[in-house]
Order: C-alpha cells, then sequence, then structure tokens
C-alpha cells in the first residue's frame, strides 16, 4: 500500500455565491447542501437585513 496523498483537496472545490445583501462572496457550506440553488445570503443576518 504505497501512495495515499487523496488527503489534500483543492481550495476552489467548493461552488460560492456573491452575496445579494452585502456583494461579498461566499462558499457553499454543508447546511445548504440540500437547497444550494435557493441560497441567495452569506448568513441569515444579510438575509434579514435585506428585508429591511
Ligand atoms: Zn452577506
Amino acid at each position: 500500500m504505497a501512495g495515499g496523498t487523496g488527503k489534500m483537496r483543492r481550495k476552489g472545490d467548493l461552488p460560492s455565491k456573491i452575496c445579494a445583501a452585502c456583494g461579498l462572496p461566499f462558499a457553499w457550506r454543508k447546511k445548504w447542501a440540500r437547497d444550494w440553488d435557493a441560497v441567495k445570503f452569506c448568513s441569515d443576518r444579510c438575509r434579514s437585513a435585506k428585508a429591511a
């Protein structure tokens, strides 16, 4: 059994989006796995901020 370098992952491996509220890029998170397509904000804070 030689090798085992499959541990390293590329940083750009995860998808990312631009937050519709603060305009900053944010990366995919596990909690969004189910509805990543519907995610528009980087956090709950931004999500509620836009409603203001
Ligand atoms: Zn944001």
